[in-house]
């Protein structure tokens, strides 16, 4: 786990202030924990990786949080929404999203992939009149915990991912 950098902690204080919001214990806590996780995590993830977080006043902060733009909600069945430092605060990355359990992890892709997917979009966009301003790619697949054995679950880190997985740009 890497150490929370102050500036993430700097820059949402500030945002927070402009808003007229104050950084309580609780909301630096919640952000504290999002960015160590390096993956999307649901409340009761967050509240379970911080004692001292209530889980009510969790869901009450990560829905001003959102608000405020500090984090990304990630829609899930249920009450199972995950929730993500914005990416103005971490890096531009994609997830990929395993389809038994849920569980969401961030990946990077290469320079060139990045450059491939940002000229799809773009293409996407000019042939519909749309201008982009940035794209998302979750790649669907099963996680190494849920894919049967014998399954080519190691295929999911490489090319093979966008091969087996349900590609869907938004
Ligand atoms: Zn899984
Ligand atoms: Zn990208």
């Amino acid at each position: 786990m890497a150490a929370v950098s102050a500036t993430v902690h700097d820059v949402v204080e500030r945002r927070l202030a402009e808003a007229d919001q104050r950084y309580t214990a609780g909301r630096r806590a919640l952000v504290d924990v999002l960015a160590r996780a390096g993956r999307p995590l649901t409340v009761p993830e967050i509240v379970a990786a911080n004692e001292e977080l209530a889980q009510s006043s969790a869901y009450r902060n990560v829905t001003s949080l959102v608000e405020l733009g500090v984090l990304r909600r990630l829609r899930g069945p249920e009450d199972h929404d995950r929730f993500e430092l914005a990416e103005a605060l971490s890096h531009h990355h994609h997830h990929l999203v395993c389809v038994e359990c849920g569980r969401v992890e961030d990946v990077e892709l290469s320079l060139d992939l990045e450059q491939t997917l940002r000229e799809a979009a773009r293409v996407v966009g000019a042939t519909h009149g749309f201008g982009v301003v940035e794209h998302r790619l979750d790649v669907l697949g099963r996680c190494r915990t849920c894919e049967p054995p014998g399954g080519d679950a190691s295929a999911i880190a490489g090319a093979g991912a966008a091969k087996r997985s349900e590609a869907s740009p938004v």
